[in-house]
């Protein structure tokens, strides 16, 4: 009954309890598929999440000048927030860069955060209000640090 059945359970712990070479070298492709298949994928799976975690602050990311599909509304308006270059023919929101349509080279529209109106995203100030802007300059972020405030107390050291 106990013979040889490699993946029977009793025989396999008998094997554990009372080690025989034989017997263990019999065991190796079982002993490589728990032992290995299991760190190897832990460890994919660590890779995996360092790759997630650096390719955010990591790499520069490559702007994807790819345009996506605007919603619109029950009027067939479309539903775009302000200082974002959208093409109103095709209902297409563009990345800030981005100028024209890039189906048929039309002038993209952006809506002024201030006051709502319309205007051409190659146009950077708004006529209505004066606003000027400039697309896409807050995808280079900068850090403000405030110096020049000493520290609690440390104004005192002289
Ligand atoms: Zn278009
Ligand atoms: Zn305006």
């Amino acid at each position: 009954m106990l013979a040889k059945t490699d993946f029977d359970l009793l025989s396999l712990l008998e094997q554990l309890i009372i080690p025989d070479w034989g017997d263990l070298i019999g065991l190796l492709p079982l002993a490589l598929v728990f032992g290995l298949i299991g760190p190897v994928l832990s460890l994919l799976a660590l890779a995996w999440v360092h790759h997630r975690l650096t390719r955010r602050r990591g790499k520069v990311r490559i702007m994807d000048l790819e345009p996506v599909p605007a919603s619109t509304d029950a009027s067939g308006e479309i539903l775009v927030g302000p200082n974002v270059p959208f093409c109103p023919r095709h209902a297409l929101i563009y990345p800030p860069q981005a100028t024209e349509c890039h189906l048929d080279h039309e002038e993209l529209m952006v809506r002024c955060p201030v006051d709502e109106t319309l205007r051409i995203a190659r146009q950077q100030v708004c006529r209505a209000c004066g606003t000027k802007y400039v697309l896409g300059a807050s995808q280079s972020p900068v850090t403000v640090r405030r110096t020049g405030r000493p520290p609690q107390g440390g104004a005192a050291v002289a």
